[in-house]
């Protein structure tokens, strides 16, 4: 789950920095602003869903090629799940009413964010646009195109995340059926956004994969 321009510029811009920034410090500033909101919400560590959840992120690291260290962090927020600064996962505690195949899912997703670089490579889309110092004539003139080529990304990256989720539920052994079942019965329905494509464009998506 990723801001787009408007959104993210907002929240970066927020607490102007006395130097001036490159879009990258904006970005990365700008979801430091929400990891430090996030964290307020943590759950104890001691809490036994916020454990369920750890114990399900342990058993999909296992079976990755990614770094073994990657923080995840369970809230009691208003978000489902999200990928920070293309390194930390944060999901909500309901994970834990999910069965531990529904949840490995969700949490192999994030982890997809991290595998595909996708901060990374959404960094440098903004970059292109947005080369030098950030002030808002520049943003302004470029905020269009931006959001329509940022948009595209991060679906295309949402998707891509789909995949990897649904191959690693695969390798363990995990019933094919697995995501559809979550976002067709466990899931609220959400319609496409900016940034994520809508429910049914990711089961459609899910189906062609099957
Ligand atoms: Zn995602």
């Amino acid at each position: 789950m990723l801001l787009l321009l408007a959104a993210t510029l907002a929240l970066g811009l927020q607490a102007p920095p006395a130097r001036a920034e490159g879009i990258l410090q904006v970005l990365e500033r700008s979801q430091q602003i929400q990891l430090d909101a996030l964290r307020r919400m943590k759950l104890d560590d001691a809490d036994a869903r916020s454990q369920r959840i750890h114990a399900t992120f342990d058993a999909v690291l296992a079976h990755l090629n990614v770094d073994p260290n990657v923080p995840l962090i369970v809230v009691r927020a208003p978000i489902l799940a999200v990928c920070l600064m293309g390194k930390v996962v944060v999901v909500n505690e309901a994970l834990a009413d999910l069965t531990e195949s529904e949840r490995a899912f969700i949490l192999a997703h994030e982890l997809g964010h991290i595998a595909h670089n996708h901060w990374a490579q959404l960094g440098e889309l903004y970059l292109q646009h947005i080369p030098g110092e950030v002030v808002q004539q520049h943003t302004d003139g470029v905020a269009g195109r931006l959001g329509r080529e940022a948009s595209a990304l991060t679906h295309q990256q949402e998707y891509e995340a789909d995949g990897f989720a649904l191959r690693l539920l695969r390798r363990m052994g995990a019933p094919d059926d697995t995501p559809i079942v979550l976002f067709q019965q466990h899931l609220p329905p959400v319609k496409t956004t900016a940034t994520h494509p809508g429910t049914a464009q990711r089961v459609a998506h899910l189906r062609e994969l099957q």
